[in-house]
């Protein structure tokens, strides 16, 4: 009873987990298991690409709204708003012939639209197919799950804990008989520490 009341007093994990901050790199070890950065300047840092990036799509939906639809040939810099493609790729392939171009000047190239048609989607179409969400494919066959239990004893963390974490990621979970199973990948995932 008293080994219950310990562990859930070390809640949310209750388990050490180390990650690697998606920021600078060191290794850390995780209050939450969905923590990603190691502090609070880290996670300001992250915030602040977020914010850069999504200023950077603002600038280029603009540029790209205001090519009117009749004009055949465009810059570069209209090409990377309307195209999903970065400007070093495409002054690559124009070099190298793959795509053709004009120059009417310096600083003055210009690309047929249509050419780049046939070979990029457009910006926003990409980006939106970016942001889908990846389905996930589970196996809740017996043989690529842990029962709750088992979770417990391979990761030393309270079932309470399992249950509530299998809640609040949304991890499938099936039950046959007295056992509820749950995908190992999924867990494994969920619980890695990687040091
Ligand atoms: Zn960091």
């Amino acid at each position: 009873m008293d080994f219950k009341i310990n562990i859930l007093r070390v809640m949310p994990i209750g388990i050490e987990i180390n990650r690697k901050c998606e920021i600078c790199g060191v290794v850390f070890r995780v209050k939450y298991l969905d923590t990603r950065y190691c502090s609070g300047k880290c996670s300001k840092v992250a915030l602040k690409r977020k914010r850069d990036a999504e200023a950077r799509e603002a600038r280029l939906d603009e540029v790209a709204t205001s090519i009117p639809d009749i004009r055949e040939y465009i810059s570069v810099k209209e090409a990377v708003a309307m195209f999903n493609i970065e400007r070093g790729t495409l002054y690559r392939l124009i070099r190298i012939g793959r795509i053709p171009a004009v120059n009417i000047g310096v600083h003055l190239t210009r690309i047929k639209r249509s050419d780049l048609e046939s070979m990029f989607a457009k910006r926003p179409e990409a980006r939106e197919e970016k942001n889908k969400p990846v389905p996930k494919l589970y196996s809740l066959e017996p043989e690529d799950c842990y029962t709750i239990g088992e979770i417990c004893e391979k990761y030393h963390i309270h079932d309470s804990s399992v249950w509530s974490h299998v809640r609040k990621y949304s991890i499938p979970s099936r039950q046959i008989g007295n056992y509820v199973y749950v995908p190992k990948k999924e867990i494994d995932e969920l619980y890695k520490s990687d040091v």
